[in-house]
Parts: structure tokens; C-alpha cells; sequence
């Protein structure tokens, strides 16, 4: 079952051009994350200027913020190529070889959720990293050996959830790695009436600011909601989305004014409930309310952390006051 507000890409979306379309294609249209976009903008200017390539980098942060978005930008920007991978899809060094011996100077490669690579592929690419040289195996049994192939200069761009989940000697080898914050409300509402301009969707003012207080500050979501919003405006025959428009769709939808889903709701009544306020480890929340451990730290839990629902404690997770006031006010408590 998928859940509406996953900060995830679903299969459809990940097929639909349209959401293709709303992805910002330049620095300049890649709205917020101010400071990783002015830090970037001073790398790539000093690059070209050089005539290099850009040094490796690592985007690190949840998912649906855009990371993906900003690769495309910067190969972009560095009017190089780019060839999406990413550390599951990776399986051999083979594999990496493959990827690495068909690039050209100066392409970018973006591997998504880089913390998954195994080890024998992450052994192959630091000499790929930093002298942009590779051993590969020829041949099999006794007669097989070794050869060291040199490589276009590239940029790998790296992405994952966790930073705190890479290996050191790969963090060690980015040139600069840049974290990525959930988007301010103000931020959010640029890009939800920049996707409305796109998908010619007639949005007020305020409609826009209500989707974005409940996108729990991610563009993916946001560009989610709207879209959804849009067909409950289209079958009730409303040329422009209010924000009563907006919080009629999304109350229909089990969005709370905060964004939450019933799964976050479910979280946080464990523990105010079963757990009495917690602390309880993440294991057993994660049985209790039958999902992965890394789906609850990944997906659900950034979100509640961010705004200050969820503590985590050495001894496991804790609500808050104000979880337990605003479960109360939507009278789940
Ligand atoms: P990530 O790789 O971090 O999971 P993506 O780069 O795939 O996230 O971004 C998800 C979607 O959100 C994109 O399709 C894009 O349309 C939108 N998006 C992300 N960041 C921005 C931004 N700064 N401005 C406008 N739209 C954005």
C-alpha cells in the first residue's frame, strides 16, 4: 500500500513525465537550501574557470529534498553529461567498471543511496575517486590478471539518506559534501506556485501557503499533494484552489494540518500510550507498529524530529509535550 505522504518516489511518479517536468533545470530556478547552492555555485564557477572537472561531491539529507534534482544541475551547469546509478543497482565491480570505462571527461556520475555499495565495489572505486585509474581482473583462474586502465577525469556525485552511514575512507574521498535542510514553508510555497504555473493550475495565495505547512517540508511531497489536490478541484468543478479547496482535499485524504499521516500518528500514540511517552527502542517501535527499522529512521522519523514530536535518547525515542498537545487537539488522544 502506498502511503500519500512518503517522501519516497513511487514507481508511477518515477514514470510520469509530468513529474519530470516540475524539476528545476538550472541554480538559478533550484529554489532554497540556500547555503548549498551558494557553496555550490562558487565550486563550479572556480571549475570551469580551471577547466576541470568539478571535485567529487556528496549530498546527504532525506529523501525528496533534491539531491537527485541538484545532480542534474550540476552536470548541467558544467555543460557535462550524467549517468544515473545507484549503490544497490551496483552489484559487481563489473558493474562499476562498465560505467566508468564508457564515461567522457568531465561526465558526472550520481550514485543514489551510495551507503549501499558493497565493499569489494567501494574498493574499486577510491583509486577511480582519487587517480581515476581502475584494476580490473582479465581472464579467470590461473591465468587471470590484473590490468590498470586510466580513466577520463569525472565527478561523482553521491547521494544518501544517512551520511553517518558511508564508510570513512569514502566520505574522505568528497571533496566537499553538502547536507540538505526540509524546506521552509515560504520556500515550499515558491515551489508549489512554480509546479501550479507548469501544470496550469489555478491556485490562490492562500491554498499555496496551506500545502505548503503540510508538506512536511518536502518538495516531492508538496508536488504530490497539489496534483491530488488538483483532481478533487477538477471533479468538483473549481477553477481555483483555495485554502479551503486545499484543506477539504487534503482532511479526505487523512493529511492533518500538520502534514501528518495516520502511520505518524500511530508512532506517536504508541509511545504516548504503550509506551508511556518512551523511551522505547527503535526495534521494538518498529514491531509494534509492524514497519522496518530503517523505514521508521529513514521515512517517518526526520520529519517528527524536525518538528520537535520525537526526541531520541541514548536509552530510544521519547514524545513530546507538544505531540501529545497536538494528538489532543485532533482528538486522537
Ligand atoms: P531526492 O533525490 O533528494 O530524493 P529529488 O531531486 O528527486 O529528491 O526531488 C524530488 C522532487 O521534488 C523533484 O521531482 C522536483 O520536482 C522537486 N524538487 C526538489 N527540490 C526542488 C527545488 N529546490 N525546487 C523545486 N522543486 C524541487
Amino acid at each position: 500500500e502506498e502511503r500519500l505522504v512518503s517522501p519516497e518516489e513511487t514507481e508511477d511518479e518515477r514514470l510520469d513525465r509530468s513529474f519530470e517536468g516540475l524539476r528545476p533545470r538550472t541554480l538559478e530556478e533550484f529554489i532554497g537550501q540556500r547555503k548549498v547552492k551558494e557553496n555550490l555555485k562558487v565550486f563550479i564557477e572556480a571549475a570551469l574557470k580551471r577547466k576541470e572537472p568539478l571535485d567529487h561531491v556528496l549530498l546527504y539529507g532525506p529523501p525528496g529534498l533534491g539531491k537527485t534534482t541538484l545532480a542534474h544541475i550540476i552536470a548541467r551547469e558544467m555543460g557535462a553529461n550524467i549517468r544515473l546509478t545507484s549503490g544497490p543497482a551496483i552489484e559487481r565491480p563489473g558493474d562499476l567498471a562498465a560505467i566508468l570505462t564508457n564515461i567522457k571527461e568531465g561526465d558526472v556520475i550520481f550514485i543514489d543511496e551510495i551507503h549501499r555499495l558493497s565493499h569489494v565495489v567501494e574498493e574499486v572505486l577510491y583509486p577511480a575517486m582519487e587517480d581515476f585509474e581502475i584494476d580490473i581482473i582479465i581472464g579467470k583462474g590461473p591465468s587471470a590478471r590484473s590490468i590498470r586502465l586510466e580513466l577520463p577525469r569525472f565527478t561523482l556525485v553521491g547521494a544518501t539518506t544517512r551520511a553517518g552511514l558511508l564508510t570513512s575512507p569514502l566520505r574522505d574521498r568528497f571533496g566537499m559534501s553538502m547536507r540538505f535542510e526540509f524546506y521552509e514553508p515560504s520556500d515550499l510555497k515558491t515551489i508549489i506556485e512554480r509546479s501550479a504555473r507548469i501544470l496550469g493550475v489555478g491556485l490562490s495565495d492562500d491554498g499555496a501557503m496551506e500545502i505548503a505547512r503540510r508538506s512536511r517540508g518536502t518538495p516531492r511531497i508538496a508536488n504530490r499533494l497539489l496534483r491530488r489536490i488538483r483532481d478533487f478541484a477538477s471533479v468538483d468543478n473549481k477553477k481555483i484552489i483555495d485554502r479551503e479547496a486545499v484543506d477539504e482535499s487534503l482532511n479526505r485524504l487523512d493529511v492533518d494540518c500538520l502534514g501528518l499521516d495516520g502511520m505518524d500518528r500511530r508512532i506517536l500514540k504508541k509511545i504516548a500510550k504503550d509506551f508511556d511517552g518512551g523511551p522505547v527502542g527503535v526495534e521494538t517501535l518498529a514491531v509494534t507498529v509492524s514497519e522496518e527499522v530503517e523505514t521508521i529512521e529513514d521515512v517517518y522519523e526526520p520529519y517528527l524530529i524536525q518538528i520537535g514530536f520525537i526526541n531520541r535518547t541514548p536509552r530510544g525515542r521519547v514524545v513530546t509535550r507538544a505531540a501529545v498537545e497536538h494528538l489532543k487537539k485532533i482528538g486522537e488522544l
